[in-house]
This record gives structure tokens, sequence and C-alpha cells, in this order.
């Protein structure tokens, strides 16, 4: 038996990795149109001036509440390779929210969010936020609605512009008029008390052959932690599972592989089409497998499923031989996406220097709404990452992130940019300054977004010796109202019966674009693909 998992970005690889295990029997093709796996989950090392520096251009902390990813490093025994922000550090207890003058009365600047009465913004939201329990169970609503409308009747509109649409900046990229409130909200999601096992004596086989993690020592070890990361960044993780499948005897990775289209045989196997580029030429083969689990962004299945739902023949054939009573797969292109611009800057000086101790900061939506035109006044910065208190330790193992703060050779922040706002910098800006440079030139856009940086911070901030600029297009599905509902559809055809027109459970489709767009989200749902196989 041959199963055939699409796209090696983290859920693809999770997949991968736990179907080898739960089907040893059976042949894993894993397709990757890049050379690199990872997906989003992508780290760089670079050398400044003799400092070793760790910067991240997509996912930088994780939440140990993910059971799965949990468990995946324990059956990977990359634990060693972990570097932890304790709940009570700055990094977990302070973050901000910068508001721009004249968008709020009485509150500008960097404003603390959570329980913090010392907070202008807290003090001015504070009844808002003390009558949400009582206005939640009267308001809380069946019907899916956005975020913001949400928020709205909870805390009001004033709270959910300035710091709902802020928070959802940081998040999905997105704006809160536009992000389903049921499938971001964990309060429509019931929670099953028993979704985490811990018991380290158990095999990898054992293990994913049950619908629940099993986090092992990993739980307690994580258990006052508020986010963590790898040494060498979070890259470090699907490099380990790569390492890994290649070391599998059922496991085949296929590099440099596009996935073309897909169709079901008479015989419910599939002919799957894919390009493979060599040096020079690019080559078009077939595959026969018995199950497919998709973890390729929505859009790119919605292409690649098409040949099923026309009924046109797969551009390389081998066989004619389809079946023709399937119906199509549901809203697979309903959904848009946020593309952002991830731009690291280094500073020569300790970060005590460069901002206040803390995660970072969020921007709300401008009061005037999103310009359409990008320009130096209004760049769309979404918000501001302080990786110097959450990751220090890439940099410098032996200094805790608190004595780093003040003493550190270096500060490493990252901004992000674009998503609901046009993108500001433009694409001949070069993505990072040649290393030889002592004293890099700012381009003009970078210097444009230093600026306003300076402006957030409240202080003159020194020349970054390097910055890394990353273009992640359509990165972050945006999750419209009525995505829960729209995916549990696509689900329905997908488990049908093949004789009432569904495509009988042999095809499942995963991934960022379907059931939560986090680490720890993707990671389960590529663990529990394929279960209902067994
Ligand atoms: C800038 C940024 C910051 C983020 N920060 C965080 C964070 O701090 N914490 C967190 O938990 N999450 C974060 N996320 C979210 C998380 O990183 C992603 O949602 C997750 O990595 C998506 O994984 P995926 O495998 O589902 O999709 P992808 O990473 O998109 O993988 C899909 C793979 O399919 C491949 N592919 C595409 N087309 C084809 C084809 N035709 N044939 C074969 N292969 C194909 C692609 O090359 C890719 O490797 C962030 C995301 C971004 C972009």
């Amino acid at each position: 038996m041959q199963i055939a998992v699409l796209g090696g970005g983290l859920t693809g690889l999770s997949a991968a990795f736990s179907v080898s295990y739960r089907f040893p029997a059976a042949q894993v093709l894993l397709f990757e149109k890049g050379k690199r796996l990872g997906g989003w989950a992508q780290s760089e090392l670079v050398n400044v001036q003799g400092r070793r520096i760790v910067l991240e251009g997509g996912p930088r902390t994780l939440r140990p509440k993910g059971a799965a990813v949990l468990e995946l490093i324990r059956h990977l025994g990359i634990e060693d390779e972990l570097i932890t922000v304790s709940k009570s550090s700055p990094a977990a207890k302070k973050r901000y929210v910068y508001i721009p003058p004249g968008q709020l009365p009485g509150v500008s600047g960097l404003n603390t969010v959570g329980l913090d009465l010392r907070s202008p913004l807290m003090r001015k939201f504070l009844w808002p936020i003390l009558r949400a329990p009582l206005r939640y169970t009267r308001f809380k609503g069946d019907k899916d609605e956005s975020i913001h409308s949400f928020a709205s009747r909870i805390l009001g509109d004033e709270m959910a512009t300035a710091v709902g649409s802020a928070v959802i900046h940081g998040i999905y990229a997105a704006d809160s008029r536009q992000i389903s409130a049921h499938s971001t909200l964990p309060f429509w999601t019931p929670k099953d008390p028993n979704s985490v096992v811990a018991d380290s004596s158990t095999s990898i086989h054992m293990d994913v052959l049950q619908p629940h993690p099993n986090v092992g020592h990993l739980g307690n070890a994580l258990k006052n932690m508020s986010v963590y990361s790898f040494k060498s960044g979070i890259e470090a993780l699907p490099r380990a599972l790569e390492k890994h499948l290649e070391s599998r005897s059922n496991v085949q990775i296929f590099r440099e592989s596009s996935i073309l289209s897909l169709l079901m045989r008479k015989d419910h196997t599939f002919e799957l089409s894919y390009s493979t580029l060599h040096n020079t030429s690019t080559s078009f083969s077939t595959v026969n497998p018995t199950y497919i689990i998709s973890a390729l962004p929505l859009p790119t299945f919605h292409r690649v499923a098409k040949a099923q739902s026309t009924n046109s023949p797969s551009p390389y054939p081998n066989s004619q031989n389809v079946t023709s009573s399937l119906s199509p797969i549901p809203h697979l292109a309903t959904n848009s996406s946020s593309s952002v611009h991830v731009l690291n800057l280094i500073f020569p000086t300790p970060p005590s220097e460069i901002h206040p101790p803390g995660f970072g900061y969020l921007i709300p939506r401008p009061r005037e709404g999103y310009p359409t035109v990008a320009s130096d006044d209004q760049p769309g910065i979404l918000g501001v990452v302080f990786d110097s208190c959450s990751a220090s330790q890439q940099d410098d193992p032996t200094m805790s992130p608190e004595e780093w703060y003040t003493k550190g050779t270096h500060t490493k922040i990252t901004v992000m940019l674009g998503g609901p706002y046009p993108l500001y910098i433009p694409p001949s800006t070069p993505t990072s300054p040649s290393l030889h440079n002592v004293q890099p030139d700012l381009p003009h856009h970078i210097r444009i977004v230093l600026n306003h940086i300076s402006t957030h911070l409240s202080r003159p901030l020194p020349e970054p010796i390097y910055y890394r600029l990353w273009r992640n297009d359509n990165c972050i599905p945006t999750y419209s109202i009525g995505h829960l509902e729209r995916m549990q559809e696509m689900r329905d055809v997908l488990n049908k019966d093949i004789s009432s027109g569904g495509w009988g459970g042999k095809l499942e489709v995963v991934g960022a674009g379907v059931g939560g767009v986090s680490v720890p989200d993707c990671i389960l749902a590529g663990r529990n693909a394929g279960l209902r196989w067994l």
C-alpha cells in the first residue's frame, strides 16, 4: 500500500512521520515542490561582526500547550535543543499595544495589556473588561460573525478596535472585521479533558496509534514556561523531522517535485501526477497511492483537485480509468491569505538601550481604516517582536534573557509589515546587506521603518549593524466568517461513501488552511491525519 503526503511544510512532515509508524508496512511518499522542507518554518544563522545570530523568518515561539509538538520533540530526541521563557519573565508578563497619537482619546504610546492598572489603556477599558463576563453570557450568540463584531458586543467598539484589531494583526496579519469568531476563539470548540497523555515508557509506534498525543516528561518540564523555541531556531524542528524520515526505510522524499493533479481511478486508488525539476530539465511522472494526505495550501490543492471535479483527464495520464461519480471538494478556494514582510533588525547595543522589557508590541487598525496605497507615513507596521527578550539564548546560551537585557552584545527585534496593508517595501530592496559592510547603508524603506519604530519606542535608535528581510507571500490563511462550517462540509464530502458521490475517506485535507494556523495546530492535524484508516 502507498500513502502519498502532499506538501513538506510542518503539517506534511508531521503527517509523514506518524503514518510511517502507524502503517509500517505502507510505503510513504512525501512530495515537496521546493528544495527545502519546512514550509514557513525558516531560520537562518548569520555571523555579524563576530556575533553569531539566529534569525527567524516565520514562526519564532511556540506555546507548551501544544501537546503534539512536545510529543514530536520527545520522539525526535531534540529536548536538548529547547530554549524556554518562564511564565515569570518580562517576555511572558509584558506585552504592549502601541496607540498612535489621536487614535484613542486620552491614551497614546506603548501600553501594556493584561492585568495592569498602571497601564492607561487598561484603566480606560476597566469597565468594559469588568462587565465582559456578564455580557458574554448574555450576548455570546451561536451564529458565526467577525471577531470584531463579537468583541464589540462584549467589550465595546472602542476596545475591540484598539486591542482586538491589534491582537488579530499579531496572529493572522489580517483585518479583525474579516476573521471568523467561531474559527479562532476557543468558546465554540469543545475541550476534551483527556486530550493529553503523559507516559514516557511507550514507543513511537504505540503513541501514534492513539488519538491523543503523549507528552511524556516534557509536559511537566515545560509546565512553568510561557513559550519555547530551539537554540538554532524553529527550523530545528523540520530539520530533525527530515533527518528522521530519511532514516526510515518506508519513507521516500521527493524534493523539487510539484503535485500537478489527482484523479481517483475506478479501482479507488489515485492517479497522482507530479513534475520534478532536474538541473536543466523537468520530468513528469505519476504514482498510484491508495490514500492521500494533502498538506498543501488550500488554493494550491484546489487547482490540483480540479482535474477530478471537472472530469477532465489528468495532463500526464497513465490511465483514463477514472471514477466519474465523485462530488467536487467544496470551499477550497473561499478564503484569501495574507502576505507579510518580516524584517529582522540587529543593533550593536544591549536591549535595555533599545526597548522596554517584554515580548513586543502590536499596533491597531488605523482609525480611518487601512490605506489603499503604502506610503512613508503609513508603511503598514503590524507589530514588533523583542526577540532578545524571548530568544537571546539562541545567540548566547550562557546568559539568561534577564542578564542579556542589560549586558547583551546586541539587540534583535523583528518588525512585521503588510497583511491588510498594501506591502510597503518594494521588490528592489535587497533582502540583506553584504556581511562585509561594517556599517551597511540602509535602503530608504528600511530607514523609514526604523524611524517609525524609533517614534513608537520614544527614543533615538542606533544604526543597525544588520537587517534581514523575508518576503512571505500568501503565508497566513484568512479564516473568513463561516470557515468552521465550510470545513465541516468539506470533510463530509471527503468522508462520504464513494457510491454516494463522496471520496470514501481515502483523502484527508489538513494544514494551516483548514484547522488552525499555529504550529501546534498544524503538527496535531498532521499527526492525526489517517487515524481513521487503521
Ligand atoms: C511570518 C509568520 C510567523 C508565524 N509565527 C508563528 C508563531 O510564532 N507561532 C506559531 O505557532 N505559528 C506561527 N505561524 C504559523 C505557522 O508557522 C504556519 O501556519 C505553519 O508553519 C504552516 O504549516 P503548513 O505545513 O500547514 O503549511 P506550509 O508551511 O505553507 O507548507 C506547505 C508546503 O507545501 C509546499 N507546496 C506548495 N505547493 C506544492 C505543490 N504543488 N506540490 C508540492 N508541494 C507544494 C510548499 O512549498 C510548502 O513547503 C507563523 C507564520 C508566518 C508566515
